[in-house]
Formats: C-alpha cells, sequence, structure tokens
C-alpha cells in the first residue's frame, strides 16, 4: 500500500511541472514571431514588439505607417523614383520584400511593384508579404503586411502591368533600400 501511495504521489508530482513547461511554451510560442513566421501564429499574438517598443525603434513617420496604418503623402516617398538595382526591405525587422526588378512607375505618386520578391507564378507563399482584407475606408481594399514583423506596407490593386496585372502600392517609409552588390 505504502508503495502503491509512493507510486502515485510520483505521478502526481510528475504531472504537475510537466503542465507548467507545457504552459510556459505554448505561451511563448505564440510571441516569438519571426521564428515562427506562419500568419495564424502572428495573428494571434498582438505584435512581436509593443508598440512603445517600435515608437522607440522607428521615426515618428515609420511608426505611423507601419505600425498604425498610414499613409505617405503622395510623391513624398524617398524611393519613389529610385532605380537602382537591389532589394528593398522591411524597415522594422529588415525582412526582404520587394526587388528592384520588379519596381516600375504607376504614376500613382507611390513606389510600385508588380509583385513580391519570392512570387513563383501566382503563389506568394514564399514571399515576405501577406495580404489581408482592409474595409477601413468603406470600400474593400487589399492591405499589404510584412508576414515577419506584421508592419503595414501599402496595398495591391488588380491593375498592374504583368501577367499577374498585380499593382503593390507601397509607401517608401515602410521600407529600406539596400544596393545591390557589385
Ligand atoms: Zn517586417
Amino acid at each position: 500500500m505504502a508503495r502503491l501511495l509512493w507510486l502515485f504521489r510520483g505521478l502526481t508530482l510528475g504531472a504537475a511541472p510537466r503542465r507548467a513547461v507545457r504552459g510556459r511554451a505554448g505561451g511563448g510560442e505564440l510571441c516569438t514571431g519571426p521564428v515562427l513566421g506562419e500568419a495564424g501564429s502572428l495573428a494571434t499574438c498582438e505584435l512581436p514588439l509593443a508598440k512603445s517598443e517600435w515608437q522607440k525603434k522607428l521615426t515618428p513617420e515609420q511608426f505611423y505607417v507601419t505600425r498604425e496604418k498610414g499613409t505617405e503623402p503622395p510623391f513624398s516617398g524617398i524611393y519613389l523614383n529610385n532605380k537602382e538595382a537591389g532589394m528593398y526591405h522591411c524597415v522594422c525587422c529588415d525582412s526582404p520584400l520587394f526587388s528592384s526588378e520588379k519596381k516600375y512607375c504607376s504614376g500613382t505618386g507611390w513606389p510600385s511593384f508588380s509583385e513580391a520578391h519570392g512570387t513563383s507564378g501566382s503563389d506568394e507563399s514564399h514571399t515576405g508579404i501577406l495580404r489581408r482584407l482592409d474595409t477601413s475606408l468603406g470600400s474593400a481594399r487589399t492591405e499589404v503586411v510584412c508576414k515577419q514583423c506584421e508592419a503595414h506596407l501599402g496595398h495591391v490593386f488588380p491593375d498592374g502591368p504583368g501577367p499577374n496585372g498585380q499593382r503593390f502600392c507601397i509607401n517608401s517609409v515602410a521600407l529600406k533600400f539596400k544596393p545591390r552588390k557589385h
């Protein structure tokens, strides 16, 4: 009997820490963000960084556009007329998002791209971006966010050039350009 009791105690004691560990791991998984990279896992988490932390890391303009879903004034962005070869990265987390090879002049006043870096045909699963429905202006638009840190980047419209007819209308302020090394 004593032995049974000891066994029972052992099981009870053994079970408790396991539950606790699982609880901690579960909570951590949701908020590790960039490591997981899955859209679903980030959506359940506020953000990899708290708003106040982004505020310290970014300029007021960068914060307004990327974390508050703002839009820079048209024809104001530093990359609008940039024709250098290179990669446009997320200004928040440095993820590569758009290549200069797919940049074109749309005449709208914002840097425009016909596809995201990593697009294969119409498959965007290997790109650094996600599409989200945005009804904030009363009409349905498609918001483009960074897959890794959920930064608001701009919108995508179905009136672009090329076989997929996409126009990614992206704020300069949400991007960091890195020229290609020769
Ligand atoms: Zn990012």
